[in-house]
């Protein structure tokens, strides 16, 4: 299983891209969807397939700029008589429902297209949480009853460009209510802070010096 879709192709082997059984897409902007097409195109020819749960404005949004047969094909139907590659599932969010062993639950977050993060707990009780692309509402996280271990908090800018990050989040929970919920994590929940960055290229050295600035532990 998969956590949104930036990076799958470039960093797994083909033989690791077709045991993805599923994908939790959280939005549809780019650097989250642009491996979901490429991943239908390099396992054509791996047996089974891959189902993709998102909202259904981030499934139509791939769907209708991504697999229309102008940019790629379209994955979700079969091709040359073979069944389909990608399986599109609508989510709600808030309503809980099951893949593989795991339960998952859609969280929205606010950000400017439509997005969720995800709280995932296994059948053993373990559970974390991804946010995907969010300005703030990390607390719908560590409340929820499903109580997540470990926030897995995807990071955009670093923490110099904290005024531009608006709708998305730098690694230093700067803002007072991010306080509270680091506060909350830590003592109530016992839950851990991750910082999960998605970094522009050539800023490797100004990442290094935001991340630790992370309350990770
Ligand atoms: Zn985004």
């Amino acid at each position: 299983m998969a956590l949104d879709a930036g990076s799958l192709t470039s960093s797994l082997t083909t033989a690791e891209q077709a045991q993805i059984s599923d994908i939790l897409v959280s939005h549809s902007h780019f650097d989250h969807i642009r491996d979901i097409p490429t991943l239908g195109l390099s396992t054509l020819w791996e047996p089974g397939s891959t189902s993709v749960h998102g909202l259904p404005d981030t499934l139509s949004a791939i769907h209708e700029h991504f697999l229309n047969w102008k940019i790629y094909p379209d994955f979700t139907e079969g091709l040359n008589n073979a069944p389909a590659k990608l399986q599109f599932r609508p989510v709600e969010p808030k309503q809980a429902f099951t893949v593989l062993d795991y339960q998952i639950k859609p969280v929205p977050v606010p950000h400017p297209v439509p997005c969720v993060g995800y709280i995932v707990k296994s059948s053993s009780g373990a559970s974390i949480a991804y946010t995907g692309d969010t300005g703030g509402g990390l607390k719908s996280f560590l409340h929820d009853p499903m109580q997540p271990g470990i926030l897995f908090v995807d990071v955009t800018f670093p923490n110099r460009l904290h005024d531009l990050a608006d709708t998305h989040r730098t690694p230093h929970p700067v803002q007072p209510t991010e306080r509270v919920v680091d506060r909350i994590g830590r003592r109530r929940h016992s839950a851990t802070y991750c910082c999960g960055p998605h970094r522009p290229p050539n800023t490797k050295t100004k990442w290094q010096k935001s991340l630790k600035t992370c309350p990770a532990k």
